[in-house]
């Protein structure tokens, strides 16, 4: 017998038809002699409504308040599914958050777990009830609920896992499994039958949409397997999990875009120490991420600096750069909204060389220029025009061979 946790996302559970299905499937695990612990996500599109409810009502909702209203996203899928169990003859009992307790600090909409009790599940597993947990809450020290950020049903499902040490953790979702890329710009993308944590880490923060990246860092430092499978069909997934020798032998596992970022440059600022300081200090003080950062050699005691930011995020931070570099002497302020980060990630990069230069040489052959390149052991990532991203994406998926083994050519 074994102890389960599966993660239903917000289009597993989008209707109450969907929600049916996914009771079947949880009474097949716990038929098959499982303990189960089920972690929902709202009904899709529900916590955006929630999110534009907030924003309607004012332009600055407190946290604490927001959080408050988004958490209620799950407090419907979690009793629905309950009842839907209840109905089938099994027992259930559905937990908020705050019920179980998921204990987290109190940054509000980006909390994270400290602790989990377990008592409460335990007794109830013990005598064969099926839990109903909803995602993406918890509760801080002060009886606050918080929310975990957007997608973080993920990380709920994840850390209940590692607090039961159940024996796996299965994220039901809309799509088989993690592919080598989009699907929808390479149809031949095939999926990955098993990638490292750090792979996914990288995949997860590079763009491809399948697990909040904080699941993934959770599930690394505690070891939880986890299996990312579609809970429309019975296909096996993709299992992330620890590195092991074969994963090595693969130059590289997938290729993702994120169209997500804008690109910024200071012209000609003084080459000397604090400017660096000067320039990023006043954006981490409004909350703004920067990611990558190049800075030229200088000849003449002056230098350019290039660096991106979400594109959310694009006005906000142009309009504070520019104030700064008015104040550091700067010759100007230069900017690309339409910039693409296109990324391999293996790791087997660490043991083999030769992989930069050949993403280089295929994107040079179509005539894509390379705006930017940042590298880490496992990655390399380069800025391009936007409008090649898909051609960059199909061109490196073939040239690094990625697509399914049954309809390539030999
Ligand atoms: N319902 C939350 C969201 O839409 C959490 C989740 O789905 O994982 O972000
Ligand atoms: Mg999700």
């Amino acid at each position: 017998m074994a102890l389960v946790v599966q993660k239903y996302g917000g289009t597993s559970v989008g209707s109450v038809e969907r929600i049916r299905n996914v009771a079947r499937r949880v009474a097949k695990t716990y038929d098959d002699g499982n303990d189960v612990v089920v972690v929902v996500s709202a009904m899709s599109g529900e916590t955006n409504k929630l999110v534009s409810l907030a924003n309607e009502m004012c332009d600055f909702p407190s946290e604490r308040e927001f959080d408050v209203l988004v958490a209620t996203g799950e407090q419907v899928t979690i009793s629905l599914l309950a009842m839907c169990l209840q109905s089938m003859g099994y027992q259930a009992k559905s937990y908020l958050g705050s019920q179980i307790p998921i204990i987290t600090d109190s940054d509000f909409t980006r909390a994270r777990i400290e602790r989990i009790g377990d008592k409460k599940i335990r007794e109830d597993l013990k005598n064969g009830t099926i839990i109903v947990v909803a995602g993406f809450q918890g509760v801080d020290r002060d009886g606050n609920v918080t929310t975990l950020g957007r997608g973080g049903s993920d990380t709920s499902a994840v850390a209940v896992a590692a607090a039961l040490k159940a024996d796996v953790c299965e994220i039901f979702t809309d799509v088989d499994g993690v592919y080598t890329t989009d699907p929808r710009i390479v149809p031949e993308a095939a999926k990955i039958e098993k990638i490292s944590y750090d792979e996914m880490l990288e995949m997860a923060s590079l763009g491809a949409k399948v697990l909040q990246t904080r699941s993934v860092e959770f599930a690394k430092k505690y070891g939880v397997d986890v299996h990312v499978r579609s809970s429309f069909n019975d296909n096996p997934g993709t299992l992330v999990t620890k590195e092991d020798e074969d994963m090595e032998t693969v130059l590289v596992s997938g290729i993702t875009y994120n169209k997500d970022e804008s690109k910024i440059s200071v012209l000609r600022v003084p080459d000397k120490p604090g400017i660096a300081s000067a320039l990023f200090s006043p954006l981490s003080a409004a909350g703004i991420t920067v990611d990558m950062i190049i800075q030229n050699v200088s000849t003449d005691g002056s230098t350019d600096l290039t660096f991106t930011v979400p594109r959310g995020d694009f006005k906000k931070a142009l309009k504070t750069v520019e104030e700064t570099a008015r104040e550091i002497g700067a010759a100007g302020v230069n900017s690309d909204e339409h910039i693409a980060k296109i990324s391999i990630v293996g790791v087997g990069m660490r043991s083999h060389s030769g992989v930069a230069s050949k993403m280089f040489q295929v994107l040079a052959a179509e005539g894509i220029n390379i705006q930017m390149i940042s590298t880490s052991e496992i990655k390399i990532s380069c800025v391009i025009d936007a409008k090649y991203t898909e051609l960059a994406v199909r061109v490196l998926h073939e040239a690094f061979e990625l697509a399914k083994k049954d309809i390539k050519a030999e």
